[in-house]
């Protein structure tokens, strides 16, 4: 069966954890634990009949001091990188993200952009438009998600696990 490894990144805050949550386990954690070390989950998404099988690695905390080292990126088939939508700072950083990645992780790996916490009030924070240039940019696909609601979270992993698959 194929395997695929997805990383997660972003700053912290910005609801990394949440999303893995929602849809490894199709529900929303209101607290998350903090713990120390790289963490991941698997889940499995089926394509033309064929399963294909997901790790997708969670930084757990290393983030806050940006100490994500090369360690997780390496052999890694895709990057999903997240942002606040309620949170400028949380978006404007994201180019301290790529920087990391276009330093660390396979030169040929896609990419993925979520805006999370579409559910909120303040979604406007960043706009849509900005975002969508910004992976236009990068050749990544573009989703607004919200952990809280699972609005379109199965479909950005859905979408992105698929074109990879393909590649
Ligand atoms: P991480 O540090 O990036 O892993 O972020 P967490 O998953 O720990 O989430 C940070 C905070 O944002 C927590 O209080 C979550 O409950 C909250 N959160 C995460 N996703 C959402 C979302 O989609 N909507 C709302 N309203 N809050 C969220
Ligand atoms: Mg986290």
């Amino acid at each position: 069966m194929e395997s695929l490894k997805l990383v997660l990144i972003g700053n912290s805050q910005v609801g990394k954890t949440s999303l893995l949550f929602q849809f490894c386990e199709g529900k929303f954690q209101p607290t998350t634990i903090s713990t120390t070390g790289v963490d991941f989950r698997f889940a499995t998404i089926y394509y033309k009949g064929e399963a294909i099988k997901l790790q997708i690695w969670d930084t757990a905390g290393q983030e806050r001091f940006r100490t994500i080292t090369s360690s997780y990126y390496r052999d890694c088939d895709g990057v999903i990188f997240i942002y606040d939508i309620s949170n400028f700072s949380s978006f404007q950083q994201l180019s301290y993200w790529i920087k990391s990645v276009n330093e660390n992780a396979p030169p040929n790996v896609s990419k993925m952009i979520l805006g999370n916490k579409s559910d909120l009030e303040n979604r406007k924070n960043v706009p849509t438009r900005d975002a969508k240039e910004l992976a236009t940019s990068l050749g990544a696909f573009f989703f607004e998600v919200s952990a809280k609601s699972g609005d379109n979270v199965e479909p950005a992993f859905q979408a992105f696990s698929q074109f990879i698959y393909q590649k």
